[in-house]
């Protein structure tokens, strides 16, 4: 999924307010972090390192979370528990819009790629930025479905931050 479409899943996350408002910073950062393996990744199709699996996340939050109960600290354990949900959000859209490369969702286990639709790795050899030109950008949203879904998901985000705006009577 592109960038813009994992900030308005934090955002989301954020308007259901499971936390106090100050979170929103988190919850986008979280909904975005894994996609920072695209910084030293040579390709799209391997753009998905240790990043791109539960297992990472699962670990660090967790060891996270408990550093915060043995301090009793509740912002640690908030901020590990918003990171965990919106990392595996990350991993669930990537799963469910892949293109090129699903998500190993038991990794170490195994490792197998999961996806939602087939996938084609080969359109993936190409550099990240060439993910906003075509032909990748062509292909991306050649699956009509999963184009408006990413859609709706801006939409929805944005209509939600203007209306955010407005002063309650
Ligand atoms: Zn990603």
């Amino acid at each position: 999924m592109f960038i813009n479409s994992h900030l308005a899943t934090g955002y989301l996350l954020y308007k259901l307010n499971i936390f106090e408002k100050k979170w929103l910073p988190i919850w986008i950062l979280s909904a975005w972090i894994p996609d920072i393996d695209g910084l030293w990744s040579s390709s799209v199709v391997e753009h998905h390192s240790v990043l791109h699996t539960q297992i990472f996340w699962m670990v660090l939050c967790s060891l996270g979370w408990f550093i915060g109960h043995l301090k009793k600290k509740l912002n640690i354990k908030t901020f590990f528990i918003i990171l965990f949900i919106g990392t595996f959000a990350h991993l669930f859209t990537d799963y469910i819009t892949a293109r090129t490369v699903g998500i190993k969702w038991l990794y170490p286990l195994n490792d197998v790629d999961y996806f939602l639709y087939p996938i084609i790795p080969e359109n993936g050899n190409i550099p990240i930025w060439k993910m906003l030109v075509p032909p990748y950008l062509t292909f991306y949203f050649e699956n009509k479905l999963l184009t408006a879904f990413e859609i709706f998901l801006n939409i929805i985000a944005l209509v939600l931050y203007f209306f955010s705006f407005k002063k309650p009577n």
